[in-house]
């Protein structure tokens, strides 16, 4: 259960007049909240057994587009209705709006009542029981960067996102005399989170100017999506309710260092033990982590689009900037792609440190478990870990360096094909190439102003 309160516990809030709203909602593709805001009263006499939404709120892209290609939703089958299914282990209240509570749904076929299989929450799914059918709970914690600017959105876009000012005019790095002048907006985005039942473990400054990080607690893989998901959209909310933009797009500008995503994980035994603990290894990893860790490595390629899903996420990855580009791991080495943190201790786990910021973290989660699971059913060995400046390593293997070749790789993995299903794959290579086909359509202000008059 990721929410904070019961059924009967809204049932009383709402008769004594202390909440009046329920955001119903689903996670699209993008890892966003889509839904409608219901009239308390209506949620719990009616529509908590369920609501409906058009199908091309899974078939869509940033801009709410309808691009044709996909299997599932298209103009010619008229763009009929999911069923949208409240989890009420979701419900929690939000405290950043007045008198109003969550409840995140499962997406479901209208006909049939089966579970949408592209619906990122059902992909999730999928992993965590064939997981679990090994003996296995995954725990992951995703890291949150993003940043901060002086203006709102309204204003930032109505000037046309030109002369961009982050909140902070220098790099703030664990700054905490930074720091302080971003509280207006970073303690209640903590303390709002903390009460709507997030674990929140702190926030920090990090490495550019108006960069932020919110650190939440490791819990089991629906819990750390459900979480990333919902303190990413109050990120947002609270950053706007203070009049200041929270941006995690990856890289806003090309000299700034760009917002990532990494991803913790570890796998745990049914009894609660840590599976990828073992006191008789040097680092103290079990074979399991160590067979776990090498099908990371070894299908980092087929699901890097799950990690970089748009043109700009791969602007990113670029060298002396903390963010990766080989697929190798390393002890406490933050320029690898796999970071082993915890080394020697009964916390060993892995963090990938290829995601940025845009990613949705169910489906991130999803084929970082698949991976791992395939590297256990392979039983994989595990190259030794890489010492000193990994960008500067020559003949290791790299991640896809475009949007253009994630998709290929994705498109062509006959593992993530198993692991996911087809009808998975092919929806979100058609997401894929509607991004890149886009982009390649689009003029953009960088070519007229290279090329208007010198060209
Ligand atoms: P960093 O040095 O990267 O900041 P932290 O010690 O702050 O590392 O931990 C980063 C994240 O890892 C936190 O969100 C924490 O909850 C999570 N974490 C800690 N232990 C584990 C574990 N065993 N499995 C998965 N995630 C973990």
């Amino acid at each position: 259960m990721s929410g904070n309160i019961s059924f009967d516990a809204l049932k009383s809030q709402v008769s004594e007049g202390t909440v009046d709203t329920v955001l119903v909602c689903l996670v699209d593709m993008q890892g966003r909240l889509a839904g409608k805001r219901f009239h308390a009263q209506n949620f719990i006499d009616h529509s908590w057994e369920e609501t409906h939404c058009c199908n091309y709120l899974l078939a869509t892209d940033l801009e709410m587009a309808t691009p044709e290609g996909y299997a599932s939703s298209s103009w010619e089958t008229g763009y009929g209705d999911y069923v949208m299914k409240p989890d009420m282990d979701t419900l929690r209240t939000v405290p950043w709006l007045e008198g109003t509570v969550m409840v995140l749904c499962d997406v479901l076929d209208h006909h049939t009542h089966k579970e949408v299989s592209h619906s990122p929450r059902a992909v999730l799914k999928k992993q965590i029981t064939r997981l679990a059918d090994l003996g296995f709970a995954a725990k992951m914690a995703t890291e949150l960067e993003f940043f901060l600017f002086e203006k709102s959105f309204d204003e930032i876009r109505k000037e046309g996102f030109r002369d961009l000012e982050p909140i902070s005019g220098y790099n703030e790095d664990y700054h905490i005399l930074q720091t302080t002048k971003e509280e207006h907006v970073m303690r209640p985005l903590r303390n709002h989170l903390f009460a709507a039942g997030l674990p929140i473990e702190n926030s920090k400054g990090e490495a550019e100017t108006g960069q932020e990080e919110l650190n939440i607690r490791y819990d089991v893989a629906m819990n750390c999506a459900d979480f990333h998901t919902i303190a990413k959209h109050a990120t947002k909310e609270v950053a706007w309710q203070q009049g200041h933009a929270a941006s995690f797009l990856p890289k806003w500008h090309h000299d700034k260092v760009g917002s990532s995503s990494h991803v913790h994980q570890s796998l745990w035994n049914m009894d609660g033990s840590s599976a990828f603990y073992d006191a008789d290894d040097d680092l103290a990893m079990s074979d399991t982590m160590k067979h776990y860790l090498a099908g990371l490595i070894k299908y980092a390629p087929d699901y890097t689009y799950f990690l970089a899903p748009y043109i700009n996420s791969y602007k990113r990855f670029s060298k002396g900037t903390f963010a990766p580009t080989k697929t190798v791991w390393s002890v406490d080495n933050r320029t690898a792609g796999f970071r082993l943190c915890g080394a020697n201790t009964k916390g060993v786990r892995v963090e990938c440190r290829i995601g940025g910021s845009d990613l949705n973290p169910y489906l991130a989660l999803a084929v970082q478990l698949a991976a791992g699971i395939q590297g256990l059913e392979e039983k994989l060995e595990l190259q030794a870990p890489t010492k000193g400046d990994v960008y500067e390593q020559s003949g290791v293997s790299e991640i896809p360096r475009s949007l253009r070749a994630a998709t290929e790789t994705l498109r062509n993995s006959k593992f993530l094909r198993a692991a996911l299903g087809d009808d998975v794959v092919d929806h979100y290579t058609r997401a894929a190439e509607w991004e890149q086909e886009e982009f390649d359509r689009v003029v953009t202000d960088y070519e007229v102003a290279r090329g208007f008059e010198r060209a």
